[in-house]
């Protein structure tokens, strides 16, 4: 259910509709726009009549939301949400380029990794501390003294982080570090994790599973939403297919149709979608001309020897040409992306 507020309805009118629906035990988020003031109500089950809620001053219009993600749904929210993350909008008219290696390594590598994709024209960094990694023994990641490699070269570029949380019982410490948490593919639906994160007021970047349908993707994100926190960027990053050429399957058709469906902005990770590093450039320009409002890139300048995901690295060299071909797709859908240096 959504209450439409009058556009100059007053903080007084606002507390008293989120009182009378607290009062039914029912949770009211209020969600500014541009237009218009929307209250969502969630906890109820279909259509209920809450008493006196029409006639509360200010109040113009109650609404019925039929999606089962309602406060991830362009229905209550008619404008594109723009995340802010440490002064880098995302969801607007530039398009953000994230980079980074897939794993710290070292301080050297991620130091020198954060100074090339700066250089190239990346707005934030990313790199990954706590490592997801499909066998138990391959490079699990350098945890703590990862994070502080990250916030070391945050400091000296000022490019903001993103890093994966992978566990409730790492996510104060990780979130102590970042400036957007990464819930990677494997997590998407440990929705005790997506709850911890909902507590919090901190930007997150909610990747695709993969295995989940655009449908799944936003009720997961509704569930960071429900708890409070609307600071939510969804990511596809390919789905497994019976197509073996490739590590998966961009799903590029998931960007118009999140877009359409939800007012969150729309990440694309065309390294882990394809999964072969020749190929992400063409990946990367497609997913621009599909309409993405960021792309997170791995890159590595030496990925022969990285410990994580070098097949699917560029070099700084063939990230340079990967930019440099994004912002002329870009110009042509009016959207921009920043220059290098
Ligand atoms: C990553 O970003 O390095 C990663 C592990 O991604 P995903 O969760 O999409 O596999
Ligand atoms: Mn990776």
């Amino acid at each position: 259910m959504l209450v439409v507020m009058k556009k100059d309805s007053n903080q007084q009118a606002i507390d008293r509709v989120c009182d009378l629906i607290r009062a039914r035990g029912f949770a009211p988020h209020v969600m500014p726009g541009a237009v218009r003031i929307a209250i969502g109500v969630t906890g109820n089950q279909g259509f209920v009549e809450i008493e006196n809620l029409e006639s509360v001053d200010g109040v113009m219009e109650v609404i019925h939301v039929t999606s089962p993600h309602k406060l991830v749904s362009r229905d209550v929210h008619p404008e594109d949400t723009i995340v802010d993350v440490r002064g880098v909008p995302i969801g607007g008219k530039e398009i953000v380029v994230m980079a980074g290696p897939c794993a710290v390594e070292s301080r050297e590598q991620v130091m020198h990794i954060a100074r090339e994709v700066k250089r190239l024209g990346a707005r934030m960094l990313r790199g990954g501390a706590f490592k997801p990694r499909t066998s138990p023994y391959a490079f699990q990641g350098l945890k703590k003294q990862g994070l502080e490699f990250l916030a070391e070269a945050r400091e000296e570029t000022g490019l903001p982080i993103v890093t994966e949380v992978k566990d409730t019982d790492n996510l104060e410490l990780v979130a102590e570090y970042a400036d957007l948490l990464q819930i990677g593919a494997r997590n998407m639906q440990n929705f005790t994790l997506l709850e911890e994160v909902g507590k919090l007021r901190k930007p997150v970047l909610l990747k695709r599973g993969m295995s989940a349908t655009i449908k799944e993707l936003l009720l997961a994100a509704e569930y960071i939403m429900s708890q409070g926190n609307y600071q939510v960027i969804l990511c596809e990053r390919g789905i497994r297919t019976f197509e073996d050429s490739t590590r998966n399957t961009l799903d590029l058709n998931a960007v118009p149709v999140m877009k359409a469906l939800s007012h969150l902005p729309v990440v694309v990770d065309p390294s882990h979608g394809i999964g072969l590093w020749s190929k992400v450039t063409p990946m990367a320009r497609a997913s621009v001309a599909a309409g993405a409002d960021a792309l997170i890139i791995e890159v590595h300048h030496e990925p022969q020897k990285a410990l994580s995901d070098g097949a699917q690295s560029l070099t700084p060299k063939s990230f340079a040409l990967l930019m440099r071909d994004v912002r002329r797709i870009a110009a042509a859908v009016d959207r921009t992306v920043a220059s290098g240096e």
